[in-house]
């Protein structure tokens, strides 16, 4: 009888876990030949994916050739392992189940099954003698208490071994940096714990993207059956183990498609969000436990980890990447700022301001932007600035914005550089000016000498030449007040207008309006009043100007209201300004209309042979007069109860107004 530890051959590519494993086993039965004192005790582990088993470890070598490889029901062991039960051979030569034992120097032999809790067969634990009857039953109790102690520390030395495992994948995770490499680690480190044949790891697409999700594949000789298969939903929802004819189910394909015959699905989940697959499989049968189970899933875990940090970060570079090409490839000129100073800026903001983006960032924002405001702007239109640069002054929009990046407030201006539009509307507005002028020259000739004709003064007209000649009496008024519009409107446009701002009685104005107005309204067959409020400011502006808007909305009120209707001009104080208003009973404004009929050459579908009598230009002119005066104008209408036009003008300060009032009355 050997006490001597004997090694097995080692295999070159014994590994650690193998060594551990073959260490403990041997230790058992060498501990269990002296113990009992057997001639030789020897441990074979079974291998259910190649359906053998292998000897592992021997107290005496001699007798049981380590790592010697037999199926099932080969020999004592053999039989054992696939009987599952102990068997006790006192006399091998009379046991014709085992006569070949005979040709090694073995008379009686005693095997017990090492089992798993959950009943697996694990390997099996012989001993062998070279003496007939050397075993008693005691001996065989003594061996299945071995057994046990052999499989408590298999199964203990595998759950460090498969820690150890699952340590190393976290500590590997922390340094990969592509899907690739987390398959190649996975592959390698999951192929050490489980039968692996195949790996599967799919990446669901990050949301919003259209691109298919990746696809991770390792099975040196199995070619993908559907690689881009969506897994029946119910499959996935947590880790299990799968026969093929379930996968073949959840995948729409036929068992026999697929290679492997087990799998393990784990979905890669964090908290609740899924965001993706990682399959396991092999082509054996019914080859997953329990255990392995818990190998995948906890292997899942940490790669859901990698695989949520991994999208997100290409999310962020995605991103990042846009904003980046949006900011640099903007023809806009773009400035980041924090805290009043540049921190970031683009390719067009460089050119615009003639430096370089070194030479920019740190430094503050008047040092680098110097802006002065231009007033002649349409309300509403982006504020307008002179910018001096290098280049010379070039004329931009200006916009603000504030976005709060990493807890402080930065501030992004956008400036646009309208120069060449502003010189092209300028020359296009001169044009029209011109033009337009040099319209009305032979126009008020033609009104003036049709005028004269009507008169009868240079001989008597027959009834058809006078009714002629007031229709090109009348047609004139309308080209005059037609070109007179487009001048007007071409020279606030042009920036060409000024104002001869002064103060002015507001209520002698519209008193003004409505004497001159009185004739066209009793041709209308429309009552026109006046209310001036007592106690009314000077107003500051240009009399002129305002008389002509005024004059403007009694005349729409007087064309649009039918016969018998009324107007009303009204002159009220508000707290810093003078309202006018003009209310009519016409037939109204509906609302969707109202914001338009300030609009260039709006004109109402609704009353046509009315509209025929203007240009669609005189609301629009009237206000921008106001807004220049720094007034407002608006309606109030419901469509059959007629309109109200109201605007306003500056009022003069108290203050001022005696000393005022009193040049005034000069
Ligand atoms: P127009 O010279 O054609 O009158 P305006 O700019 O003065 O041009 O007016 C634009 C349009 O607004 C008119 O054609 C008409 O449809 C509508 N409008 C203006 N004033 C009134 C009003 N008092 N009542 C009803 N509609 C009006």
């Amino acid at each position: 009888m050997s006490s001597a530890v004997v090694s097995a051959d080692v295999e070159p590519s014994e590994t650690e876990f193998e060594r551990e494993m073959r260490t403990a086993l041997e230790e058992i039965a060498v501990e269990a030949a002296k113990i009992i004192g057997f001639q030789d005790c020897a441990i074979a582990l079974y291998h259910p994916t190649a359906n053998e088993l292998r000897t592992l470890a021997s107290s005496n070598p001699t007798l049981d050739a380590p790592s010697r490889r037999f199926a099932p029901g080969e020999g004592v062991a053999g039989h054992v392992a696939l009987a599952m039960r102990p068997i006790l051979i006192r006399d091998v030569s009379q046991d014709p189940r085992f006569l070949d034992l005979r040709q090694r120097p073995i008379a009686s032999a005693l095997c017990v099954p090492i089992v798993h809790e959950d009943s697996r067969l694990m390997g099996t634990i012989t001993a062998v003698s070279s003496k007939v009857g050397a075993f008693d039953e005691h001996d065989l109790r003594m061996l299945e208490v071995l057994a046990e102690m052999a499989s408590l520390s298999i199964c203990y030395i595998f759950r460090a071994h498969q820690l150890r495992v699952l340590n190393r994948i976290g500590q590997r995770l922390l340094r990969v940096s592509t899907l690739d490499d987390v398959m190649a680690l996975l592959v390698e480190e999951l192929g050490s714990l489980i039968p692996l044949d195949l790996l599967r790891l799919e990446i669901k697409s990050p949301a919003g993207s259209v691109a298919r999700p990746p696809l991770y594949w390792f099975a040196p000789d199995i070619r993908p059956v559907r690689p881009h298969m969506d897994f029946d939903q119910g499959l996935i929802q947590r880790a299990r183990i799968l026969p093929a004819e379930e996968v073949a189910r959840g995948l729409r394909v036929a068992p026999d498609d697929l290679s492997c015959k087990s799998f393990v699905v784990v979905p890669l989940r964090v908290d609740t969000e899924v965001h993706g697959t990682l399959v396991a499989g092999t082509r054996h049968t019914a080859a997953y436990a329990h255990e392995d189970l818990g190998a995948v899933e906890t292997a899942a875990i940490q790669a859901a980890l990698w695989v949520r940090n991994h999208l997100l970060y290409e999310q962020l570079r995605l991103q990042n990447e846009r904003v980046e090409a949006f900011f640099a490839y903007s023809s806009d000129a773009v400035l980041m700022l924090a805290k009043d100073r540049i921190v970031n800026l683009n390719e067009a903001a460089c050119r615009l301001l003639g430096i370089e983006a070194e030479d920019c960032v740190g430094r503050r924002r008047e040092e680098v932007l110097e802006l002065a405001p231009v007033t002649t702007r349409e309300p509403g239109a982006s504020p307008l600035y002179v910018l001096s640069t290098p280049r010379g002054e070039r004329e931009v929009e200006m916009n603000e914005s504030g976005i709060v990046v990493e807890g402080v407030e930065h501030r992004i201006v956008t400036l646009r550089d309208v120069t060449e539009q502003r010189d092209l509307d300028r020359a296009k507005a001169n044009f029209i000016s011109m033009v337009s002028h040099e319209l009305r020259t032979p126009l008020n000739s033609v009104l003036g000498f049709s005028d004269i004709l009507i008169t009868g003064a240079p001989g008597p007209l027959t009834e058809r030449q006078h009714e002629f000649l007031e229709h090109i009496r009348s047609s004139s008024r309308h080209l005059v007040q037609l070109v007179n519009d487009i001048l007007d409107l071409s020279r606030l446009d042009a920036g060409a207008f000024s104002l001869s701002r002064g103060p002015f009685l507001p209520g002698m104005l519209a008193q003004q309006v409505a004497a001159e107005m009185s004739g066209l309204a009793r041709e209308a067959g429309v009552d026109l009043d006046l209310k001036v409020a007592e106690a009314l400011p000077k107003a500051d502006g240009d009399g002129g100007r305002i008389k002509q808007v005024l004059i403007n909305l009694v005349g729409n009120a007087l064309k649009f209201t039918p016969e018998g209707g009324s107007v009303t001009v009204e002159v009220e104080a508000g707290e810093d300004e003078v309202t006018f208003s003009v209310r009519d009973t016409g037939p109204g404004i509906p609302e969707a209309e109202q914001g338009k009929v300030f609009e260039r050459f709006y004109q109402s579908v609704q009353s046509p042979r009315l509209a025929t009598k203007g240009s669609g230009l005189g609301l629009t002119i009237a206000k921008l007069l106001v807004e220049r005066h720094g007034g407002r104008i608006w309606i109030e209408s419901e469509p059959g109860r007629g309109s109200t036009f109201r605007f306003t003008v500056p009022a003069i300060p108290e203050v001022r107004r005696d000393q005022v009032g009193a040049s005034a009355q000069d």
